[in-house]
This record gives structure tokens, C-alpha cells and sequence, in this order.
């Protein structure tokens, strides 16, 4: 059997030719930029966060560099971030001019340790970017506690997490969607997100104004081309109109796209819970509702069992072979290796299954049956 990592072909077939109508009314209304479906789709998105404001961009890693700007962040300022993530997060800090401070993450979550941020709050210190890894929350209400005593923003890194929600631990607390917890947060369209467009795309929500004020300047040069006067140094880094079509038509099945994952992933979860495979599934907080964007295993034998799994037609992939303090474009900001034990730990250890909302049970079977079959095996 071969089943790939991902399958966005199937879910296109699935809503083909509602797709290729919405496609076809763009194509003939003659707005392509910053037309109707990008207000609808930043009224939509921004409703179903329950924000007051979207801002449609022209990807995820632009929704967190326009943030950063927005909230002015920028030279010599410190922002504490993951090392366990895709370069995007910190590549934006360091093109503002800021500095990316890593904190060491959660072994069980994968998502930045609180306890761990707050040994490294400086003076220098004006931002917090957690990342809502692999579809699960990060655990945001200690952050915002930390954000709150040291005066910091907090923009959430939710390119890969959208719809997936957070609860606090106190007892009338309610489920809120990431993206809606802190001064502003970043989704990504690119294709293989929970909600993906058929090409890049991204977007900031936010509760305040003044905030998304800006950013609709900084997406378009910082100002308007109505009378071409421009007020701040802005950018092009607009959303597609053909994207934000095909986007809306996704918006609706997204909740039900999610679901799926979660059914898959909980049977993955149940299969592999044998005591004696050496296999650590993915664990679910209670203060979140993860999406399973990603669905990953760690194991001491990832190597081997990658390999193995190649062999016998299942593609898995690696999140993130290597940390981000130790890649070499940061290595000017002085980390060693032992500086995030628990990061590199997991760098040597996960491994993601193949997920998908159209994945199949019977697929699900053959590969944790392959995976038992490797384990029983003479692996080692
Ligand atoms: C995908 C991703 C981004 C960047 O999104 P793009 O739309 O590809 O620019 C940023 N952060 C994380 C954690 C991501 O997974």
C-alpha cells in the first residue's frame, strides 16, 4: 500500500465544483485584488475567531511580520519565541531588527514552557510569540499573566492551529479560538494548513482598531493608491481575491475537516497504545482542542523506524530535524547545543504520521500494524 504524508487532491475532488464556481466568479467580475471576497472572507474569519478585525495578507509569515510592525516591535527589541518550529516564526523577528530570545518548550505538548519564558525576560524585552504547534494551543494564559506583569505584547503564531481552541484553567472559563488570545494573531493559508487555499495567503486577526488599521496600511504600501500619499513604509502583501474565494468556500467545512483529523488521529492513538511499543502519541491538554494540522509520534528508534516505514510505502516526515538555536543562520546569536534540552530531545525523537482528513481506516490500520511489525522485529 503507499499512502503519502498528505492528500489535498481528494478534498479538492470533494468540493470541486463549488470551487470552480466560486473561481469562475472572480475570474469574471474583474476584481482581482482586494475585491469583495477579501472583506467577506476577513468579516468571516474574523467572526468565527469572534475578533472584531481580519486583515488578509499575502501569507502566514507576513500575517507575523506586519503583527510585529504593527504592534512596533522592531530594533533591538527582544521577543521570546520556540526553538521548536518552522524558521518563519523567528526569521520575521530577526528582519524587524529584533532579537529571537528561545525558551525551551513543554515535553509533552511541544509548545513553549512558561515556566521556561520567564528566565529570560530582560529589560529588552517587548514581545512574547508562542506557536500553537502541530494544531494544539499552547498553554497562553501563564504567558498572558507573564505579558501583563512585564508590560509585553503576545502575537500568536497560529499558522498551523486554525480552529483549534483554548481554555484556561479557571472555573467559568469559556473555549476560545487561537488567534483571539493575545494582542494579535497569525494564520497561514499555505496549502497543507487546516485551512489551506490553493496557493499562499495568510491573515492577521485582532481586536484592536488601531491595529488592524495599520496593518491594512502596511499590506499596501502604507498608504492608499486613491490618492497615492502614503503615511508609513509599508509593503505589498496583499491576499488574493481568487484566494480568498476558495477560501470561503473552505471556511465552511473546516469545522468538519477538523473533526475528521481528530477521529483519525484518536484511533491512531488508541492502536499505538500498547505499553510495550516504544511510541509516545501525541498528548491532548485539557485547557485545549487540538486540530492535528500534524499528527506526531515520538519514538528513542525514529531513524529506523522511518526508514522502515518508507520501505513499506508510508511517508512520514520529520518536524523539525533541528532546532532553530542551533541552525546555522541564528549561530551568531551564541546558543550551544544543551542550551534546549528538551527541544533538541524531541528534534531526535518525533516523527509525523501521514494525516489527513480523507485518510482512510484501513490506511490507518496498515501503518500501525507496519509500525508493530517493525518493533517486533529485530529493530535495534
Ligand atoms: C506555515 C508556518 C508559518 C508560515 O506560513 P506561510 O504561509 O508558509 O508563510 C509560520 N509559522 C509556522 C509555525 C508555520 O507552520
Amino acid at each position: 500500500m503507499k499512502i503519502p504524508l498528505l492528500d489535498l487532491k481528494t478534498q479538492y475532488h470533494s468540493i470541486e465544483k463549488e470551487i470552480k464556481g466560486a473561481v469562475e466568479e472572480v475570474l469574471q467580475s474583474g476584481y482581482y485584488i482586494l475585491g469583495p471576497n477579501v472583506k467577506a472572507l476577513e468579516e468571516e474569519i474574523a467572526k468565527y475567531c469572534r475578533v472584531k478585525y481580519g486583515v488578509g495578507v499575502a501569507s502566514g509569515t507576513d500575517a507575523l511580520r506586519l503583527s510585529l510592525i504593527a504592534l512596533e516591535i522592531g530594533e533591538g527589541d527582544e521577543v521570546i519565541t520556540t526553538p521548536f518550529t518552522f524558521i518563519a516564526t523567528a526569521e520575521i523577528i530577526s528582519q524587524v531588527g529584533a532579537i529571537p530570545v528561545f525558551a525551551d518548550i513543554d515535553e509533552k505538548t511541544f509548545n513553549l514552557d512558561p515556566e521556561k519564558v520567564k528566565h529570560v525576560i530582560t529589560p529588552k524585552t517587548r514581545a512574547i510569540l508562542p506557536v500553537h504547534i502541530f494544531g494544539q494551543p499552547a498553554n497562553i494564559a501563564p504567558l498572558l499573566n507573564l505579558a501583563k506583569t512585564y508590560n509585553l505584547k503576545v502575537i500568536e503564531d497560529a499558522a498551523q492551529s486554525f480552529g483549534a481552541k483554548y481554555k484556561d484553567s479557571s472555573s467559568n472559563s469559556v473555549w476560545r479560538k487561537v488567534g483571539s488570545l493575545g494582542d494579535a494573531g497569525a494564520f497561514s493559508f499555505f496549502p497543507t494548513k487546516n485551512l489551506g487555499g490553493f496557493g499562499d495567503g495568510g491573515m492577521v486577526v485582532t481586536q484592536s482598531k488601531q491595529v488592524a488599521e495599520k496593518l491594512k496600511l502596511l499590506r499596501a504600501h502604507g498608504g492608499s493608491t486613491n490618492n497615492y500619499s502614503y503615511s508609513l513604509l509599508g509593503y505589498n502583501s496583499r491576499l488574493d481575491e481568487l484566494q480568498a474565494a476558495i477560501l470561503r468556500v473552505k471556511l465552511k467545512f473546516v469545522d468538519q475537516w477538523i473533526a475528521q483529523r481528530k477521529e483519525k488521529a484518536h484511533l491512531y492513538s488508541n492502536l499505538l497504545s500498547s505499553p510495550s511499543l516504544p511510541v509516545e502519541t501525541p498528548s491532548e491538554m485539557s485547557y485545549s482542542s487540538h486540530t492535528f494540522c500534524v499528527y506526531t509520534i515520538r519514538t528513542p528508534y525514529r531513524d529506523k523506524l522511518k526508514q522502515y516505514l518508507e520501505e513499506e510505502g508510508v511517508k512520514t516526515k520529520i518536524y523539525y530535524p533541528i532546532p532553530l538555536h542551533l541552525q546555522e543562520v541564528y549561530r551568531k546569536l551564541g546558543y550551544h547545543k544543551g542550551d534546549f534540552p528538551v527541544a533538541e530531545k524531541a528534534c531526535q525523537e518525533v516523527l509525523s504520521l501521514p494525516i489527513y482528513p480523507e485518510l482512510k481506516e484501513k490506511e490507518i490500520h496498515y501503518i500501525v500494524d507496519k509500525i508493530n511489525k517493525f518493533f517486533c522485529g529485530s529493530f535495534k
